[in-house]
């Protein structure tokens, strides 16, 4: 389905060729490329301008690493962004051929039935969905794809709970059409899945509140509601589900959309969302020829993850949404992603090491500053120096390494204003009578504010100390080296 989008970018990023660095000038028309891709694929503007901007972010200026091309970098860099905005974590995500992880799952209780309410326009999906849910949940023991190997015994237990095999009742709460009704009791016996349905009289908040006293009176652990749904979203629909939510107080609302509208799907999860509250979305009728806007945009734009896909009409076709995955189906091409990361890691294991020893003797000047921003543009992001310093690895988000990434550019700036002695003699510009005078040549030189050259040479004394402090505190570089 991402078939057109995937031949854009993949072309758009050829034209980078195999030069030795991405610039603004070759990298402008590529992401105009790709921005246009976008649009056509059907993704939000926002959720399009974001991605290109972090994309630009992530490629502009920096060298491309040994054993990978300009091209290859570039979808590497497209991939991050994508896996970021639909939920995943480029910053955590170590290898694209680890176990892939789904972006969410679903919040299980202990003591009582877990309470699932589906939502949706008319013809999304919901009835579909809700008996695919329930074989999913009934049949699939464990998740081996969910479980992180590297997780503690605890969070490796806790998502393998979610899939034992589970007790489900499927709730009819859909009263407007006999059809509908209909149409749950035949899934329910196709799947072995008990259905709770009363007639077309009932009220939809009475069956879901007997519903829940049937679940907790006859060992149910889970309970499935499927509700009626219109062609548009009107008042009166979201009255009703808001008051079988009060009733029910389920531990899910899930937004069932059909990936064939496309952005709509997006804004049609923030208008649910902001109407009734929910906690995710199934995006359905991925199997057909939607464009792939709704997968790409549906958590830009409503901040909730999407936590299923249907794949199909049978009750088998669902999976679980794995942000990381579908980044790879969309740019067709997860071995170069995989290729790119490896190389990031030789760049970083070996220029880290030296980073690590002149940090550790601190002779740390700002020419060693000038290296360690260009080995930050070389592996594309903060995220690997910060894991190669001690303590850091985790405590960036990507916005704040993105804020930071910026900084390191203006004092790059200041930097290059600065004479080969003051470069080698930080203290000139910190503890000395003419430090004011050089600040106020470097900042202007530079095109920044003195303002910002007094913050520079604050943080760089700050981190000079740091590193001190640390050597102390482990007992020399010796000490420090062995320990890590
Ligand atoms: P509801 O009105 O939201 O309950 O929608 P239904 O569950 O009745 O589904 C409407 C139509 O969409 C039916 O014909 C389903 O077979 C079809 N459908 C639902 N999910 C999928 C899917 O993932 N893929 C495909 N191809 N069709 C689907
Ligand atoms: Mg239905």
């Amino acid at each position: 389905m991402f078939d057109q989008l995937t031949e854009a970018i993949s072309s758009i990023a050829k034209q980078l060729g195999p030069k030795q660095k991405i610039t603004e000038a070759s990298v402008k028309p590529a992401l105009r490329g790709v921005r246009r891709a976008l649009l056509d694929a059907d993704v939000n503007v926002n959720v399009a301008d974001t991605l290109i901007d972090g994309v630009k972010s992530r490629s502009l200026g920096k060298e491309v690493m040994e054993g990978v091309t300009a091209e290859q970098q570039f979808i590497k860099a497209m991939y991050d962004e994508l896996l970021d905005m639909m939920g995943g974590d480029s910053a955590t995500a170590k290898s694209t051929q680890q176990t892939y992880k789904p972006a969410a799952t679903l919040a299980f209780t202990k003591d009582k039935p877990t309470v699932v309410l589906l939502a949706g326009l008319q013809g999304a999906g919901k009835t579909t969905a809700a008996g695919k849910l329930a074989l999913y949940l009934k049949e699939r023991e464990v998740d081996y794809d969910a479980v992180n190997p590297e997780d503690d015994q605890e969070t490796q237990l806790a998502s393998k709970l979610p899939k034992r095999q589970r007790k489900v009742l499927l709730v009819a709460a859909d009263v407007y059409r006999p059809a509908a009704i209909k149409q749950l009791e035949i899934l329910g016996e196709s799947i072995q899945v008990d259905v709770f349905s009363k007639g077309t009289d009932a009220n939809p908040v009475d069956i879901a509140r007997e519903a829940l006293q049937k679940a907790a009176n006859e060992g149910y652990d889970t309970v499935l509601v499927d509700t009626a749904g219109r062609q548009i979203i009107d008042k009166d629909l979201m009255t009703e589900l808001k008051r079988i939510k009060e009733t029910v107080k389920p531990d899910e609302t899930l937004l069932v959309v059909d990936a064939m509208t496309g952005q709509e799907a997006a804004s049609l999860t923030a208008a649910f969302d902001s109407a009734v509250g929910i906690t995710g979305a199934i995006l359905t009728k991925m199997d057909g020829d939607s464009r792939g806007g709704a997968a790409v945009s549906v958590r830009g734009v409503s901040g909730k993850p999407i936590k299923f896909v249907g794949t199909g009409e049978k009750t088998a076709d669902l999976e679980p949404f794995y942000p990381d995955r579908m980044a790879s189906r969309i740019l067709g091409m997860g071995d170069v992603v995989s290729l790119v990361e490896k190389a990031a890691a030789e760049v970083s294991d070996k220029e880290a090491a030296e980073m690590q020893k002149k940090m550790l003797e601190a002779r740390f000047d700002f020419d060693d500053f000038v290296k360690q921003s260009k080995l930050v543009s070389k592996m594309g992001n903060l995220a690997g120096v910060a894991k190669m310093m001690p303590g850091m690895a985790g405590q960036l988000n990507m916005n704040k390494m993105r804020e930071v990434e910026a900084r390191l550019k203006k004092n790059e700036a200041m930097i290059n204003s600065m004479t080969k002695t003051e470069r080698a003699e930080p203290e000139l510009l910190i503890n000395h009578p003419t430090a004011r005078s050089r600040i106020t040549r470097i900042t202007k030189g530079s095109g920044n504010d003195f303002e910002d050259g007094l913050q520079f040479m604050s943080e760089f004394q700050r981190m000079r100390t740091m590193m001190s402090r640390m050597q102390k505190q482990m007992g020399g570089p010796e000490a420090m080296e062995a320990a890590m």
